[in-house]
């Protein structure tokens, strides 16, 4: 029998490459038909077939306040009132830009100093990196092997999200010169970091790094290690970029620097980048950081970066929104929430037998079939990931949409009441059932 999905998923391919706009959106990994949303509320979301689902993908990450929260729909629709678009600046950019900038502060640090305003998580990123190396002059940039990024062409390399779940080396069309000019090397392996230093420390122009690793699962960085990163960045003339992008604004109010900072960890990062939560679900990224670094873009400095729609007025309301609503109680939410899936889940997996971890990073968590959380991409890799569709499955056809691929993270909002956390809940057994028979 064929619903509305199937019917629609059908006409999608005829005229889009694989039927979606974002390849893991094609269940690719997991199998069967994509549910095409129409619309969301809360902790649900609702597809073409009139199906309502518990979310825990909060369109993999914005929806830290639940779906259509009133009070952002409401500054949305104020905004637009006024006009989709200027191409000029306007007074409620300078806020959000000073509501970025404040609340990336712990105590006497306050790194960033200076935010520009894009559109997408990769051109922060890009940018960032551009940025970095017309400031120090130099041109090698070291990511990290299962870290996304993005999809600019240097940060293909080894990345994960939907690279990983395609289980692609890189991208074809990313030119070799290019691919050459990043060293990937394995997470949470300061040894490594120091290796590439001593022999190309003076060429290496940054080390860009998610705050913690959410796109090959959750990895959380080991103690130290991205304070251990500065450190060697620092020593060697390069600077240090902290992907916050998945992060920012989501596990905690000044996002998994301040979780860390907060919890003893002292380290400066040169460079930020923020996305997903920062746009409140509408087109918005950002990048911040030290004044001297940052004034190197163009127009005061020489590194060009621009956009037509950089600095919307609807994303912008919608940002500025949702972190005004983003208060520590909203953090504490949505932290239990997490808790209590993360528990039920490792929980129902343990009573059905099935080797696994679910790692947390704050309240980030996945879900990974190996008998320990591992700490490096070629460790997650080995994991017992056919197990992954048919629990996948069993929770979709229970009620409960989680992300379609057993390398990303899930997605807890502070809407997920007690009603939509039961029927989490509830799905979870059988679904442990159905991993434990593939
Ligand atoms: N950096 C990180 C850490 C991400 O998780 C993502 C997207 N998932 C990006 C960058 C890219 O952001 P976007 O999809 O908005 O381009």
């Amino acid at each position: 029998m064929t619903d509305a999905n199937d019917d629609l998923f059908a006409r999608a391919r005829a005229v889009t490459p694989g039927g979606v706009n974002s390849p893991v959106r094609a269940y690719g990994s997991v199998g069967g038909t994509p549910r095409f949303m129409s619309s969301a509320r809360g902790p649900y979301i609702t597809d073409a077939a009139g199906r309502e689902y518990v979310d825990l993908v909060a369109s993999w990450g914005p929806a830290l306040l639940g779906h259509a929260h009133p009070e952002v729909v409401e500054a949305v629709r104020t905004a637009a009132s006024r006009g989709l678009s200027f191409g000029a600046p306007t007074g409620a950019e300078v806020d959000l830009a000073d509501l970025i900038a404040d609340r990336v502060s712990v105590g006497a640090a306050h790194p960033v100093e200076r935010v520009r305003l894009v559109s997408t998580g990769t051109e922060a990123t890009m940018t960032a990196i551009r940025l970095a190396r017309g400031f120090t002059g130099r041109d090698l940039l070291v990511k990290f092997a299962g870290h996304y990024h993005g999809h600019s062409d240097g940060l293909l390399a080894a990345a994960g999200s939907g690279v990983a779940t395609l289980a692609l080396p890189g991208s074809a069309g990313v030119p070799a010169p290019i691919a050459a000019q990043t060293l990937v090397l394995p997470y949470n392996d300061l040894d490594a970091v120091r290796e590439a230093f001593a022999v190309h420390g003076d060429r290496i122009a940054a080390v860009i790094v998610e705050a913690a690793a959410a796109n090959m699962g959750v990895v959380a960085p080991l103690p130290g290690f991205n304070a251990g990163l500065a450190a060697i960045a620092h020593a060697a003339g390069a600077l240090l970029i902290i992907d916050e992008v998945l992060t920012g604004f989501r596990v905690h109010p000044a996002g998994f620097w301040g979780l860390q900072v907060e919890g003893g960890e002292d380290y400066t990062p040169d460079l930020f980048t923020f996305g997903k939560v920062v746009g409140g679900g509408m087109p918005l990224a950002a990048l911040g950081g030290r004044a001297d670094v940052m004034d190197f873009l163009a127009p005061v400095g020489p590194v060009y970066q621009a956009g037509t729609l950089s600095g919307n007025p609807l994303s912008v309301a919608a940002g500025i929104a949702t972190l005004r609503l983003a208060t520590p109680e909203v953090y504490e939410r949505v932290d239990a929430a997490a808790s209590a899936v993360a528990t039920a889940l490792s929980g129902s997996l343990e009573i059905a037998g099935v080797t696994h971890a679910v790692p947390r990073a704050g309240s980030l968590f996945g879900v990974v079939f190996l008998p320990e959380a591992p700490d490096d991409y070629a460790t997650a890799l080995t994991q017992e990931s056919w197990r992954y569709p048919p629990f996948f499955h069993a929770m979709l056809d229970a009620g409960v949409s989680l992300p379609p691929s057993v390398f990303e993270a899930w997605f807890l909002t502070a809407a997920h009441d007690e009603d939509a956390l039961a029927r989490v809940l509830a799905a979870l057994p059988a679904a442990a059932r159905a991993a434990a028979e593939a």
